[in-house]
């Protein structure tokens, strides 16, 4: 043993005192010394972790023992939370030693003061309701201490109050704003600077790296470490962040804040109103002309078609011409010079979507019921992602998960970033998968693109769901078949369904932990994330290989591009992304060392092309069978 981090983590260390039946493992012991040392000599280090491995433990010790700051990123606020309320505590209470820390969450997560007073003051744009729900956290904000709206227990997550009175980068006025001195965003970032460990989110290490928020002062250059776990999920976090985006909520957030800032400063300007009332229209007749409510697509073949791309033309000249007339006012209050620049900068991504360099990026559209979304998304982020860090070299990087490599290999995920020099470490998991799992592929499956397919998955459910009394996940790769599944299933009574979509998500995982004969259908929301142990989960089905939908327009537009460059995009992208994400789909079956239960998948790809065997090969060693009355035995004896 060389290292003091597992020295504590091993049977000689305070953590085996505080545990009864404390078990050191060798894979923490590793990851731990392993994280110690990138830490120390600021390196950039790329870990995968196997279930059970107690990554975070791995990776918290040094992150307390370093004499500097670390910033620690994590995939959800769930998580966040966990960490800053769970874990740590644990951990110095054990270790007898802390330090001071911070929970930091981004901006729409705290009360802004200035834009709740500003729109009570011009209460008449905002419905009765959403006027009291404002009225309410008025008076919630004289008792709060650090302005944490998830506190506020009358407001939902969509409540229609949030928008007035929370704050984006966009609205809001920095330094030059009047509640400055007391604002919450301000105060959480103050304290954050002040703490040895901040625990943030991927998006809120996105924002900071990349859109470098004006007033609230740098939040990342102080940090000597930063350690990203659920890594796995940063090249799509940071897709987004190195985009643009155009929305129609964007649209009519900026008109109705001309209407309010029109009505409270300038009355005499009535171009203020007129642009604001057109944006406003021409914007809600977009999305008429859109048609149906659709999922993501080419904003091209959108931009084809003539009476759009007029439509969205004479959209793009009222920004501008709003924009010229805001310049004009801007100089009679901060609200109105911060309209102005918010007016300039929709103008001009308004003008992005009117072309597009399809080398780079890839624009696409996502049509809601009542709104739309445009985005830009970059082809390749590795070097974006490179430049936005290169500042921070000389701190050292710690990226972990239990789903980073393909076949031991981190090449896939370190393309996608940029990371060609750092250093990588696997540590396998301590379970002893032989012993504690079955997996099932059963015999003469359809071909999953048979519009059969769905309903002979589910037969061929139905006798290992009663030998297991239910306690099952069922994981599908698409609503639909979700949806097939949730239908055919309702006439199964002996079951009690949660199906993805009737509840949240932890209402669900919540109720299933304690029902019997319970059957969970989710889509992707539940292959990552969620932690379900003991007796109450013994069985677990997949219905198809997780490939990405090959009709997304972000996906063909990278596929394209690789096959230009002459290389094969199935093997290099499609592929490796498909064993992550089934990796992480089957780790939710063994959570614990005394976890028993099947792992079955459906799709007969598996077995049948060339390419299953990469996603054997990278899934735990769990004992293989097609023997169904084998899997039955197993399940009922259980
Ligand atoms: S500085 Fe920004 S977030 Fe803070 S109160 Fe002012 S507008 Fe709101």
């Amino acid at each position: 043993m060389t290292s003091h981090a597992s020295y504590l983590l091993s049977q000689q260390g305070p953590f085996a005192q505080a545990f009864n039946n404390y078990q050191e493992r060798q894979s923490q012991l590793a990851m731990t010394e392993a994280v110690e040392q990138a830490l120390a000599s600021d390196k950039q280090l790329l870990v995968e972790a196997g279930t059970g491995t107690g990554k975070t433990f791995a990776y918290l010790i040094p992150a307390i023992e370093l004499d500097g700051k670390s910033i620690i990123s994590t995939g959800t606020k769930n998580l966040q939370d966990q960490l800053f309320y769970k874990d740590l505590p644990t951990v110095f209470k054990v270790i007898g030693k802390t330090r001071k820390v911070a929970l930091l969450k981004g901006r729409q997560n705290y009360l802004c003061l200035h834009r709740m007073d500003f729109n009570l003051q011009t209460a008449r744009f905002t419905t009765k309701d959403t006027l009291e729900q404002i009225v309410k956290i008025r008076q919630w904000s004289e008792t709060t201490k650090d302005g944490d709206l998830s506190q506020v227990n009358f407001l939902k997550d969509d409540a229609s109050a949030l928008p007035f009175v929370t704050s984006t980068a966009d609205n809001c006025l920095g330094n030059d704003c009047p509640s400055f001195s007391d604002c919450f965003v301000a105060k959480a970032r103050r304290h954050a600077m002040d703490s040895d460990i901040i625990v943030i989110n991927h998006h809120l290490l996105m924002a900071d790296l990349v859109l470098k928020e004006d007033g609230f002062g740098e939040l990342l250059p102080k940090a000597d470490a930063y350690i990203i776990d659920e890594a796995h999920q940063l090249p799509d976090v940071a897709s987004v962040f190195f985009g643009q985006n155009l929305s129609s909520r964007q649209l009519m957030e900026l008109s109705r804040d001309c209407l309010l800032a029109y009505h409270a400063e300038a009355k005499d300007c009535s171009d203020i109103k007129l642009y604001a009332d057109t944006i406003e229209k021409q914007t809600a007749d977009l999305r008429l002309l859109m048609g149906d409510e659709v999922p993501r697509q080419f904003w091209r073949n959108y931009l084809e078609k003539n009476d759009i791309a007029e439509h969205f033309e004479q959209l793009e000249q009222s920004l501008s011409l709003l924009t010229e007339v805001l310049q004009g006012q801007a100089i009679r209050s901060r609200e109105l010079e911060n309209l102005a620049e918010r007016a300039e900068a929709l103008s001009s991504r308004a003008a992005c979507f009117l072309s597009c360099d399809e080398q780079k990026d890839v624009q696409w559209i996502e049509i809601y019921r009542k709104s739309f979304t445009l985005n830009t998304t970059p082809l390749n982020i590795a070097d974006n992602f490179n430049k936005a860090i290169a500042p921070y070299h000389k701190a050292s990087w710690v990226m972990t998960s239990a789903t980073l490599a393909v076949n031991q290999q981190f090449k896939h995920f370190q393309q996608k970033l940029g990371l060609y020099n750092a250093e990588t470490a696997v540590f396998p998991s301590p379970f002893e998968y032989r012993e504690q799992a079955l997996f099932y592929a059963p015999r003469d499956m359809l071909n999953p693109a048979s519009p059969e397919y769905t309903r002979q998955f589910i037969a061929s459910c139905l006798p290992l769901l009663v030998a297991s009394k239910g306690r099952a996940f069922l994981l599908f790769t698409s609503h639909r078949a979700l949806n097939e599944a949730a239908t055919i299933l309702e006439q199964h009574r002996e079951f009690n369904l949660f199906v993805q979509g009737q509840a949240s998500k932890s209402y669900l995982l919540d109720k299933f932990r304690v029902t019997e004969n319970s059957v969970l259908l989710g889509t992707f929301s539940f292959w990552e994330g969620v932690d379900v142990s003991g007796d109450a989960l013994s069985f677990v089905a997949i219905d198809k290989l997780p490939f990405s939908s090959p009709g997304d327009p972000v996906n063909q537009a990278r596929i394209n591009a690789i096959k230009q460059q002459g290389q094969d995009a199935f093997f290099s992208f499609q592929l490796p992304d498909a064993i992550i994400a089934l990796k992480q789909g089957v780790g939710r079956l063994i959570r614990d060392i005394n976890d028993k239960g099947v792992m079955m998948i459906g799709d007969p790809r598996l077995i049948a092309r060339g390419y299953g065997k990469n996603f054997l090969q990278d899934l735990p060693p769990m004992l293989p069978t097609r023997n169904q009355e084998l899997v039955e035995e197993f399940l009922a004896n259980l």
